[in-house]
């Protein structure tokens, strides 16, 4: 089992200040034995960083597409465009949910399109602070699952990603508590099992993302079931951003010489 460690940029940096942050995180960021690193920079920055990163020490990401492979829709860019530069895609992140007014049915072609177009959907749910509020939280995971996935093949399960970002965490400084997060990866890999069998809720990689730092990634790395982090404001930081490769390579070392014991 791999970990990974995924940077959202969301809509910063132009393209000339990527290009210039790509090559500061390549002098920085480690290559660690099953650390799968990966960058999701603006979208006009993906072609031209698919010629410069080194693809050994990252992978890019987009950070969304529309459903259709093509067509008339003005504005918008398909998974099937973004074949050959990026290798995953976030699917319903939080901030395309809430201020886009992205709905379910959008989210669940979304990840289909992408993972017909061979691409890695890291689908991303988590409940608001007044669905958490209301102890409403099982309740959103297992809906905003089951709708995710709905009509993923059986065969196609072992391709996807989840990220937990509780709405409440993303850029705020509050991060969940590990008991809380592994309470979430719980109920996820539950709703997945049910859906796709106890395998696949096993194996099924989820990632934590809300606020995730430098001082707080590793015990989020060590909680139970988390095999990897999304990260959106450290990531642009270059010290940090690597700083947590480097955290999640000797947490990947620590439990692989544990689980060998
Ligand atoms: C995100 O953009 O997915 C995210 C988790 O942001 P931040 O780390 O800034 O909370």
């Amino acid at each position: 089992m791999k970990k990974f460690i995924i940077g959202n940029w969301k809509m910063n940096l132009n393209v000339h200040e990527s290009s210039l942050f790509v090559a500061k995180l390549n002098q920085e960021v480690p290559i660690e034995k099953d650390i799968e690193v990966a960058i999701a920079p603006s979208l006009l920055a993906l072609q031209p960083l698919s010629l410069q990163i080194d693809h050994k020490q990252m992978k890019l990401c987009a950070q969304d597409c529309y459903w259709r492979d093509s067509g008339a829709f003005t504005g918008e860019i398909s998974a099937t465009q973004l074949r050959g530069l990026a290798q995953y895609v976030l699917v319903g992140h939080s901030e395309r949910r809430h201020v886009f007014d992205e709905r379910d049915r959008d989210i669940r072609f979304k990840v289909q399109a992408v993972l017909r177009n061979g691409l890695t959907p890291v689908l991303c749910i988590g409940e608001t602070q007044m669905e958490r509020k209301d102890g409403d939280t099982e309740h959103v995971i297992n809906d905003q699952i089951a709708s995710g996935l709905l009509n993923v093949g059986s065969d196609q399960i072992g391709d996807v990603i989840i990220a937990y970002e509780p709405v409440w965490a993303i850029g705020t400084g509050d991060t969940a508590q590990i008991s809380d997060i592994e309470q979430a990866v719980k109920i996820i890999r539950a709703q997945v099992a049910h859906m796709f069998g106890k395998e696949a809720g096993k194996n099924i990689a989820i990632l934590y993302g809300g606020s995730v730092k430098l001082t707080n990634a590793r015990p989020i790395l060590c909680a139970e079931g988390v095999d990897g982090l999304l990260i959106g404001g450290a990531s642009l930081i270059a010290p940090e951003f690597s700083g947590m490769v480097k955290i999640a390579g000797e947490v990947m070392k620590e439990q692989t010489e544990k689980e060998a014991k």
